[in-house]
């Protein structure tokens, strides 16, 4: 059997599964129509609906990892020639911005620098002197800057305007509010190895009636098979009888269902609690090495720091240091911050003064 080696995962994700997580999943695996499987189902729905904070039937894990089911979300409710608004602060709003061009759509991007939050005011500014959009594109929590943006606001700066919503929630669930109804976000996906601490691989997606009836209004049929909401409805949507669509990887939604159960005991508002102060703890033990965070103060992601490498430290050399000698994963610098910043994750079952030390220790002992 392969034995993977033991890291402590303080990266931008995966993070730590929790080891009831691991449990769970290598339970047998029963049919994906057993009865008993499709109670559970039901049971993970509310629970995604209970962490979504939204009573949208269409509330589900989605069989693919996260970057699935943000394609699966713009390919539904995008038609060649539709106008789309991406705002744009780092790797995933680029993603966001070339997969909805391959879906033909007419693509517009709202740039912020790096290391910035999605500011509600040049949105509302830009959504004023537009032509109409059909959809506007954010991502919560940057995880490629560590960033961020304030889905509330940016979803009260759109709604006079009438476009639907779709927001990157993948390294937001569990580590940072999230609000779907409240907030009246249409579309949402999340991931399932950030701050829940269940392995990659599947992706919960809530879409609301707004979205869904762009998807019944279309003219041309949603191009991928597999990814189209209405076919995939009737094997996860319905709470009544349910019609094979796919082999669901059923031992990744006994997973999650234990990823969720434990995230629901510790309640949302202690979870997200827990990441700000844990974070603190980094950020001030990071500061007596004379290591700051890139974003200013109030547009920090708590599950995840983005830091300047310190001066006269090759940052290849030092994160293969951390691996080989401490088995400490911490993430390099993507795109415009690739080998300039490194990225430290503290999400979920990772998310504790522990790793904080453990981090901070083996940080202090490269750079003596
Ligand atoms: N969006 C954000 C903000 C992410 O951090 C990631 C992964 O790190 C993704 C999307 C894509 O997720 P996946 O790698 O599971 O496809």
């Amino acid at each position: 059997m392969y034995q993977p080696p033991q890291r402590y995962l303080m990266g931008p994700g995966p993070g730590p599964v929790s080891p009831s997580v691991l449990q769970a999943s290598a339970q047998p695996t029963i049919g994906h129509l057993d009865p008993a499987f499709i109670e559970l189902m039901n049971t993970v729905q509310g629970q995604l609906r209970e962490v979504f904070k939204t009573d949208n039937a269409f509330s589900m894990p989605f069989s693919a990892p996260a970057t699935g089911a943000m394609e699966a979300c713009l390919i539904n409710v995008l038609e060649p020639g539709d106008r789309v608004l991406v705002c744009q602060n780092g790797v995933f709003g680029v993603r966001l911005a070339e997969m909805a061009r391959r879906c033909g759509a007419e693509v517009e991007v709202l740039e912020f620098p790096w290391g910035r939050a999605v500011d509600p005011q040049q949105l509302a500014d830009k959504l004023g002197a537009s032509k109409p959009f059909k959809l506007v594109c954010w991502v919560q929590a940057e995880t490629s800057t560590g960033v961020l943006s304030d889905s509330q606001q940016l979803a009260e700066a759109v709604r006079p305007h009438g476009c639907l919503t779709l927001v990157d929630c993948v390294t937001a669930i569990g580590g940072c509010p999230i609000e779907v109804d409240a907030w009246g976000l249409d579309m949402v996906y999340a991931g399932s190895q950030k701050c829940l601490s269940a392995p990659p691989g599947i992706a919960p997606i809530t879409v609301g009636e707004r979205a869904l009836d762009a998807l019944r209004q279309r003219k041309t049929p949603v191009q991928s098979w597999f990814m189209d909401f209405s076919l995939l409805g009737g094997y996860w949507a319905g709470s009544g009888k349910r019609a094979y669509h796919h082999t669901a990887p059923v031992n990744a939604v006994y997973g999650l269902h234990e990823a969720l159960s434990l995230l629901l005991q510790e309640g949302l508002d202690a979870s997200w609690a827990r990441h700000r102060v844990v974070n603190a703890a980094l950020v001030a033990g990071l500061a007596e090495l004379g290591i700051a965070p890139i974003p200013p103060q109030a547009e920090r992601l708590p599950p995840l720091t983005t830091i300047g490498i310190p001066e006269g430290i090759d940052d290849a050399e030092f994160r293969t240091y951390l691996l080989n000698e401490h088995n400490l994963e911490i993430g390099a610098g993507l795109g415009d911050f690739a080998g300039k910043a490194w990225r430290i994750g503290l999400m979920g079952h990772g998310c504790n003064l522990e790793a904080v030390e453990r981090c901070l220790n083996a940080i202090a002992a490269g750079m003596r």
